[in-house]
């Protein structure tokens, strides 16, 4: 298996030399495919594109960012340092007239006390989401996999699944509605990237296109970036169309002179996957607020069936605001706190908060305006299954699992009019059970494919 995941492509770079590709090793995944059922499966895609209008529809809605991240701003800096950006290039009036949007909506099975299991959205991400690449090709691997069990049947229902080329098309869009055949693609990195051939694998469908890429960091653009009089973005002479952020989620990386960068991208006419509003569009507190009764109504009137079909994939979100509501579900969760997940407005796996800690925590900031940079979440429970996780230098064990299953959506709007809307494949990772929280990226779960039952 780790033989066909090497030959397919299903590689990172190494801890020791993130940023060398003569040494790489296969990015870990599950020795057989978990069984996912059909019916969940189809929901998780058939709601996709609705995903893809209301994160559209939430990142043009000033005022409800607005209200919606109020109380969030004053005790988070990095959503507050995000917001000001954003109030800034509004203030000037946008110079973008194209926008791309690509997002990886999570789920996980929830299992009720009859054994039934139901579609519950984790969250979205509307920015940086990983993994449409390597997916495709660990699924030639458990094809594999199988065969050599004698399960040829089983091989051949493994699904088709090739996100990167369906995110390749929405960039493509955007490159070309830009309407500067000169100007070229560019990936924002991070300065650390083990990643690398994930994002490889969209690039090639770019180059096949003939759409030209290049790969920079936050400081490159710090020291080569400028905008000219009608705001296009150059870099060092070279005008940029399209900049797709692989970076930028998290506050770390941002110096001041990052944040300068940042500032002149979104200021700038090129198109931004994604803007600043709809990475402001992915944080816990907007999704808290979607769940209240009646804002996805107020946020996409007009589509009641897309409401439904959004509404029923929700598990039970709780605002910490200050006030009688927030004491309440305070209270709850300090009492019973495996019943949920505290969550600050952080991406990238291992922030959250669980068990004993939620307890703490929440019994430490209860009184106090921090708690309102969290939100609270039901915690799912889903049924456990066994697999082997395959990781590079790690002792090959079967352990008791559970996945989560991520959609893949695309979306390209010229002005107001939508011109693309697609859900553009799946993702499945699987972790151990005692990992309450993490992501691959953060070394916990693994790359996974879905066997539908
Ligand atoms: P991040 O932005 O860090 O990825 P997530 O909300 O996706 O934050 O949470 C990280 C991980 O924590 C998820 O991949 C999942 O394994 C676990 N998790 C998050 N929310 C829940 C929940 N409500 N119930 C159970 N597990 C959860
Ligand atoms: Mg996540």
């Amino acid at each position: 298996a780790v033989d066909a995941a090497l030959l397919a492509g299903v590689l990172m770079r190494t801890a020791e030399q993130p940023n060398a590709s003569d040494v790489v090793n296969y990015a870990p995944f599950t020795l057989l495919p978990s069984a996912v059922p059909r019916a969940l499966f189809e929901q998780a895609c058939a709601v996709q594109q609705d995903f893809n209008l209301l994160v559209d529809a939430v990142s043009q809605n000033k005022e409800f960012l607005e209200q919606t991240l109020a109380s969030t701003i004053k005790v988070d800096d990095f959503t507050a340092r995000l917001f000001r950006i954003y109030m800034q290039v509004l203030e000037e009036g946008l110079a973008q007239t194209v926008f791309l949007g690509i997002n990886r909506s999570d789920y996980m099975f929830d299992c009720g006390l009859d054994g039934t299991a139901a579609l519950r959205q984790i969250e979205i991400n509307t920015i940086a989401a990983s993994f449409g690449g390597l997916t495709s090709r660990t699924a030639d691997v458990h094809r594999l996999v199988l065969k050599v069990l004698g399960k040829t049947e089983e091989a051949s229902q493994l699904l088709p699944n090739n996100p990167a080329k369906g995110l390749a098309l929405g960039i493509a869009k955007a490159w070309e509605l830009y309407g500067s055949q000169r100007a070229v693609v560019m990936f924002l990195v991070e300065e650390i990237q083990r990643n690398i051939f994930d994002q490889r694998c969209v690039e090639n469908e770019l180059w096949n296109r003939n759409i030209r890429v290049v790969r920079k960091r936050f400081r490159d653009v710090f020291e080569q970036g400028s905008l000219d009089a009608s705001r296009r973005l150059y870099m060092d002479g070279q005008e940029v169309a399209v900049v797709y952020y692989r970076e930028g989620y998290v506050p770390q990386i941002y110096d001041e002179q990052s944040w300068e960068a940042r500032l002149l991208l979104e200021r700038s006419r090129a198109v931004k996957c994604p803007d600043i509003a709809t990475q402001l569009a992915g944080t816990k507190k907007v999704q808290q607020e979607l769940s209240r009764p009646g804002t996805l109504e107020q946020l996409l009137p007009g589509h009641p069936q897309a409401i439904a079909r959004i509404r029923a994939t929700f598990a039970g979100l709780y605002s910490l605001d200050e006030g009688e509501e927030g004491d309440r579900i305070a209270a709850t969760a300090i009492a019973d706190p495996d019943r949920f997940v505290l969550k600050p407005q952080r991406e990238g796996g291992g922030n959250n908060l669980y068990g004993e800690e939620l307890r703490e925590v929440l019994e430490k900031i209860k009184d106090s305006p921090e708690r309102t940079s969290y939100i609270l979440m039901d915690k799912i429970k889903p049924q456990p299954a066994l697999n082997y996780l395959l990781r590079a230098h790690s002792p090959l064990q079967v352990s008791e699992c559970v996945s989560e299953l991520g959609i893949f959506g695309v979306y390209v709007r010229q002005g107001r009019e939508l011109v693309l809307n697609q859900a553009a494949g799946h993702l499945l990772r699987t972790k151990a059970v005692e990992h309450a929280d993490g992501g691959v990226a953060a070394g916990v779960a693994v790359l996974d494919t879905p066997f539908l039952v």
